[in-house]
Order: C-alpha cells, then sequence, then structure tokens
C-alpha cells in the first residue's frame, strides 16, 4: 500500500547550551526524536502509544512540520516537505488537521466558534468557504454543516469556547481540523484531557470520521486500550525510537519487544489470561523513562528490561522486521 506520509530516520535533537570557557558551547544533547522511519497509508490510522516523554508528540509535529527536524526526510503525499517553509509549505499544510490534547488551551477564547472553525478557510484563501457571518443565526453554512458532522448543532457557531464541555470543545477543535478537508489528520492525545466518560465518544467520532471522509489518521495516545481501539497499525516508542510496528492483530496477539508486553500488561482489560498472563505480568517493568539527555548505550530499554542479555548494554538493536509488516528492535529476536 503507497503510504501517504512517511518518515526516514527523522530526527529532532536540541542542543542544550552553557558549556566550555565562555558558557556558549554544547553542554549536552537532547534527543527527542531519535531516527525513526514509520508510514502512514492513505485512509488508514497508525496509533503511536509511549510513556510521558518519550517523544511521540514531537514526533507528530515533525510530520506534519509544525517542528522542523534536525536530521531525516518527511515526505508528504509524494513530495519531500522536509526543507520547505511558509509560502512553499502551505498546499501540503492545507492537506494536514490536527487536534490537539487540550480543548481548554487549543481554543481562543475570544473568538466565536464560528472564527475559530472557519478561521483555516481564511488562512488558505477560501474566503467564501464560510459564506457570510451568520452570527447569532448561525454561522455560515459549511461551518455548520461541519460542527453537525461532529455532533454539535449548527446553532453553536454563534457561541463561545467556555459556553461547551471539554468533549464538547474537542469536538469544535475536531471540526476545525477537518473543516479544509485534509487527506492526513494528526490526533495528538485528543481523549487524554477528557473525563473518561465522554473519551469513547470523541474516539468513536474520529473512527466514524476516518471511514466516512477516508482521511489517514495518526493517534497519538499513551493509552494502549485507546490505541487498539482505533487503529490499523500501532508503533511503540521508547526514548525517541519505535521499538515496535505491526499491524494491531499482530502487537496486541503477539507482542514481541519486552517493553510492548509491559505496556500491554499494565492495561488489565488487555491482558491475556493464563500462562500468557503470568509471562506478561513478569514483562512489568519498573522504574522511570531515562532522560533524553543521557540516553543508555546498547538498547536504550536495557536498564529497565527484565530480559536483558549482556549485548543489550553494548549493541543497539535496529528494527528488523520479523513476520509480514511486524517489525522490532530488540537482540531477542
Ligand atoms: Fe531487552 Fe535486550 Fe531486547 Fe533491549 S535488546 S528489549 S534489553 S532483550
Amino acid at each position: 500500500m503507497t503510504a501517504l506520509l512517511q518518515a526516514e530516520a527523522l530526527s529532532k535533537h536540541y542542543e542544550m547550551r552553557g558549556g566550555g570557557p565562555f558558557g556558549l558551547g554544547v553542554r549536552a544533547v537532547l534527543r527527542a526524536v531519535d531516527g525513526v522511519s514509520l508510514a502512514v497509508p492513505a485512509g488508514t490510522t497508525l496509533g503511536l502509544v509511549g510513556e510521558s516523554g518519550c517523544g511521540k508528540s514531537t514526533l507528530g509535529r515533525l510530520l506534519v512540520r509544525l517542528h522542523p527536524p534536525t536530521g531525516g526526510r518527511v515526505n508528504f503525499d509524494g513530495q519531500d516537505i522536509t526543507g520547505l517553509h511558509g509560502a512553499a509549505l502551505k498546499p501540503a499544510r492545507r492537506k494536514m488537521g490536527v487536534v490537539f490534547q487540550d480543548p481548554f488551551g487549543a481554543l481562543d477564547p475570544r473568538m466565536t466558534v464560528e472564527a475559530i472553525v472557519r478561521e483555516p478557510l481564511l488562512i488558505h484563501g477560501e474566503r467564501s468557504g464560510g459564506e457570510r457571518s451568520g452570527g447569532e443565526r448561525g454561522g455560515g453554512e459549511r461551518v455548520g454543516a461541519m460542527l453537525e458532522r461532529v455532533g454539535l448543532p449548527a446553532s453553536a457557531a454563534s457561541r463561545y469556547p467556555h459556553e461547551f464541555s471539554g468533549g464538547q470543545r474537542q469536538r469544535i477543535g475536531i471540526a476545525r481540523a477537518l473543516i479544509l478537508g485534509p487527506r492526513f489528520l494528526l490526533c495528538d492525545e485528543p481523549v487524554s484531557a477528557l473525563d473518561v466518560s465522554v473519551q469513547a465518544g470523541i474516539v468513536n467520532l474520529l473512527q466514524d470520521l476516518q471511514a466516512e471522509l477516508g482521511v489517514a489518521m495518526l493517534f497519538i495516545a499513551h493509552d494502549l486500550g485507546v490505541v487498539r481501539h482505533i487503529s490499523d497499525h500501532v508503533a511503540v516508542m521508547y526514548l525517541g525510537r519505535v521499538v515496535e510496528q505491526a499491524p494491531k492483530a499482530a502487537l496486541y496477539g503477539r507482542p514481541m519487544h519486552p517493553y510492548t508486553q509491559a505496556l500491554i500488561a499494565s492495561v488489565p482489560a488487555l491482558s491475556p489470561v493464563g500462562r500468557a498472563e503470568r509471562r506478561l505480568r513478569r514483562a512489568r517493568v519498573g522504574g522511570d523513562v531515562p532522560s533524553a539527555l543521557a540516553i543508555p548505550a546498547g538498547c536504550r530499554f536495557h536498564p529497565r528490561c527484565p530480559q536483558a542479555m549482556a549485548v543489550c548494554r553494548e549493541v543497539d538493536p535496529a528494527l528488523v522486521e520479523h513476520a509480514p509488516g511486524h517489525a522490532v528492535a530488540c537482540h531477542l529476536y
């Protein structure tokens, strides 16, 4: 299947200054994203999971070029967009939508819902797209139709963000992200800030919209349970790297990397029963994720890995495909 979005050895390193005799040298390098290759085929959803601080949100922002990478390449819709900026990047960005984690901070409280949802149309020169302002009569036709598509009444257009609940605000954010009819949607932890009771509604909405509109998605979450529901493929990230990537059924049915096994074991509803359950319970890991300023040598997971061997402390395992579409970075295989 042809990839709509593809990353090759993508990196984002931050130089921490303050070293040297005059304090101008590089003191350390923070490797937030450290050589990630992945692909999102058109019309499919890739789930990206990992603990806080593993670099998954930074990776998402690199892919849609909200941040410039420091290494590697991003190809989107047949075009290398790695080095594009400003007007040159705009046509590609027009085909990309972003749903942010915080539905409270992502919406300007001074703007009406109509102005918020219509803003991307104006930025991309579709001044007729929102039609006339509907004000209290409910907003432009295109904006109103999009609000209804995300489960809000068209009359919501004339109201302000503070008048809505967290789940409703996230629906406004989704309407804004989809108003231009993008081919790719980055969903950066879109339900993490929401009550559990409304999370399923947002996930189901995104799943329905994905099927209806044929948009490809990168769905970022730290919860493997949420990702399982919505994804076709899943990539597991640890300390700036993808350590396992597979079709959903393979990843949940036969997780290979000890870190993936530990993540699955930490979600009771996902844990298998019987012998496999006992094996996964042994696989659970403790400790914190090391700092991206001091990534361990060899396999970066070795200080926490219950199956670490001598080789793991010295040799960095490559991500290798062991079954169709199922790749893992681990010396056990
Ligand atoms: Fe564990 Fe070694 Fe595999 Fe890393 S390479 S996950 S330390 S067994």
